[in-house]
């Protein structure tokens, strides 16, 4: 038989390698950036054009390339930065596989264009799917230049695989901060669509930490400072009142670089056990320095993943080192870590000033007499049970506000099958069985067996069909505020809220300002208390970073999700009779009463023949 196997020829081979490097904009964005810093430059300018899809451009004043180098760059395997294996151990650069000019020349059209301090003139080259088109003398300032127009022009599935502009601008500010961060001593500009939205000038890492996240930022940051023989700590973690529910800032970096790695975050995260409530992240930028002989940056093509020597060693020092400062500044445990809801304090108290405990001494006291009742003591601990029950459903009967009656017209596709469940004759009876099960699942009696509900997904359900039926039948009932609230924001986030203030004002948002990093909220949906208000922006404003998928995406049912995901009752929360009883009705009376906002099952059913197989 024919020998079959050939080489592939370059630019094929290019653009196969391209994929491991390029994935989106945002790769071009970070890879240009790092070529940029590793010029040595102090002034860098990202444009970007339609979220990187037809532009990136990076203009640094770093030492530029000679004409030899200028053509050089864009081959394979062509670098600057190392010479021999073992200078990958001695690293001091972003750059050193060589490959990231020649994958992005295989797909995409650039310009390059490069000029020395000493020389008179410069260098400009066309190169297109990685064939030159022209290599030209110019004058242009010193430094380098290099757009990259129309990403993956030769490879379509490639192209439409990207999301949309709103995903794609995320991944880039994305990138665009870790550099930023890394590196606060240079000046970086970033332009989107010919607007600036960062322009940061240098300055220490505070500074730069400040000036990307808002002026709120600085009171957040504890300070970590750590040096050891092996490494040297420094940054900062955010107190634990400000982490996050849906996400943290979290930055990790390593010799300037910025790193994934679930293991130290762990380890970050371990430090703050018993300062955070479940479910919350906190926030923190921490840099290391580690000797680059102790690390292995090369095995991942974007190199955001990395091989430590030590890293059991790593783990307990980071630990110890956010520990001790955390508790240097004196910021103590919460007690209520697991705590029982019913003890929570009303909400009117949350925004009173703390009485100073006062200590009464009865002097006549004598703990053999009878009448002693040890019970009074604990009179601050209360138990108050959820009497107000509306409150759980908010949006449905809240005080002041007939906002169920409003709707009482609107016509449930389900109602019969609420009949056939329950049993048409005696519903009432059948419902009125309900146990709560570790206060997470409501067991209800049904016709055929029993029902069994996971009380968080179908108090979302009820709610988020009662958010969208406000929205799209009964637009913008808002309550005004006596105070404008004003909630910081970090600026990216400021532009996601503006993108969906159009549709946060049809739900009933008012806004009365948007600054830089603060909106001032005038008026709220009727159905939503204030201090949930950050809340739901800040799963709202998550969500929309989550590639919600293009196609159906409509911001509208966005934010009844996010509402109804931050306002419903979670596990864990306790239930009186009625109130499971309330709830497994109101599920019933909803349009999709099977399942979550987010499709998943919002109850289970077995019948009375499984049991009974279950017993054989
Ligand atoms: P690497 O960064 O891994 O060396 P690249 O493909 O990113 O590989 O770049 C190839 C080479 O081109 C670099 O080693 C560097 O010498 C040169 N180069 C790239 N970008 C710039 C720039 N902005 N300024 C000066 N030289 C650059
Ligand atoms: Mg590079």
């Amino acid at each position: 038989m024919a020998d079959i196997i050939q080489l592939l020829p370059d630019h094929v081979a290019n653009q196969i390698a391209a994929g491991e490097v390029v994935q989106r904009p945002s790769s071009v964005v970070k890879e240009l950036l790092e070529n940029a810093i590793d010029a040595e430059a102090t002034t860098i300018k990202l444009i970007i054009k339609d979220a990187g899809k037809t532009l990136v451009q990076v203009i640094d004043n770093g030492k530029g390339m000679s004409t030899t180098d200028a053509r050089l760059s864009f081959e394979r395997h062509a670098t600057s930065k190392i010479r021999t294996a073992d200078d990958l151990f001695q690293l001091h650069t972003k750059g050193f596989r060589g490959e990231a000019l020649a994958s992005i020349a295989a797909i995409a059209h650039v310009e390059l264009k490069t000029k020395q301090e000493h020389d008179d003139v410069g260098n400009a080259i066309i190169i297109e799917g990685s064939s030159i088109v022209s290599q030209d003398i110019v004058v242009t300032p010193k430094g380098t230049s290099i757009s990259v127009k129309n990403l993956f022009f030769n490879i379509p599935a490639r192209r439409n695989f990207l999301k949309s502009n709103a995903v794609e601008l995320r991944h880039i500010i994305d990138e665009f901060h870790r550099v930023a961060l890394a590196h606060p001593n240079i000046s970086l500009s970033f332009f989107n669509n010919g607007s600036d939205v960062f322009n940061l000038s240098m300055g220490n890492y505070r500074q730069r930490i400040v000036s990307i996240f808002g002026n709120k930022t600085n009171e957040k940051l504890v300070p970590v400072e750590e040096t050891t023989e092996v490494l040297k700590i420094s940054g900062f973690v955010g107190k634990p009142e400000f982490s996050k529910k849906t996400r943290g800032e979290q930055y990790f970096f390593v010799n300037d670089r910025f790193i994934k790695s679930g293991y130290l975050n762990h380890a970050i995260s371990s430090a703050f056990d018993g300062l955070l409530k479940n479910g919350l992240h906190p926030s923190y930028f921490l840099y290391l320095t580690v000797n680059p002989q102790t690390i292995d940056i090369n095995i991942h093509p974007t190199k955001t993943e990395i091989k430590f020597d030590d890293e059991h060693t790593l783990y307990a020092l980071l630990r110890s080192a956010v520990k001790h400062s955390l508790g240097q500044f004196n910021i103590a445990p919460v007690l209520d870590f697991e705590r029982d809801p019913n003890l929570d304090t009303p909400y009117d108290y949350n925004k009173s000033e703390a009485n100073n405990p006062v200590i009464e001494v009865d002097r006549s006291f004598n703990p053999f007499k009878e009448s002693y009742n040890p019970g009074k003591q604990t009179t601050a601990f209360k138990t108050q049970t959820l009497t107000n029950w509306d409150s759980l459903y908010v949006g449905l009967e809240s005080k002041g506000n007939d906002f169920r009656k409003e709707f009482s017209e609107v016509h449930f596709e389900s109602e019969e099958s609420t009949e056939s469940i329950f049993g048409s004759d005696t519903q009432a009876e059948y419902v009125q069985t309900t146990y709560q099960l570790h206060n997470k699942y409501i067991v209800s009696t049904i016709k055929s067996g029993m029902l069994i509900l996971d009380q968080y997904r179908a108090h979302q359900r009820i709610l988020y069909e009662d958010f969208l039926k406000s929205m799209t039948i009964k637009e913008g009932m808002s309550q005004q505020l006596l105070f404008p609230l004003e909630l910081h924001f970090s600026t990216t986030d400021i532009d996601i809220i503006k993108q969906l203030k159009q549709d946060l004002e049809h739900a009933g948002f008012v806004f009365s300002n948007i600054h830089k990093d603060l909106v001032e909220i005038m008026g709220l949906p009727v159905n939503i208390p204030e201090h949930d208000v950050r809340n739901i922006l800040e799963y709202l404003i998550s969500d929309v970073e989550n590639e919600v998928p293009d196609s159906n995406f409509s911001a509208t049912d966005l934010l009844a999700k996010s509402m109804a995901k931050s306002l419903a009752i979670k596990r864990g929360q306790s239930l009186k009779k009625d109130e499971q009883e309330h709830l497994v009705n109101s599920l019933f009376a909803c349009k999709e009463p099977n399942v979550s906002p987010n499709n998943k099952a919002t109850f289970i059913t077995m019948s009375v023949d499984e049991l009974d197989k279950k017993f054989i």
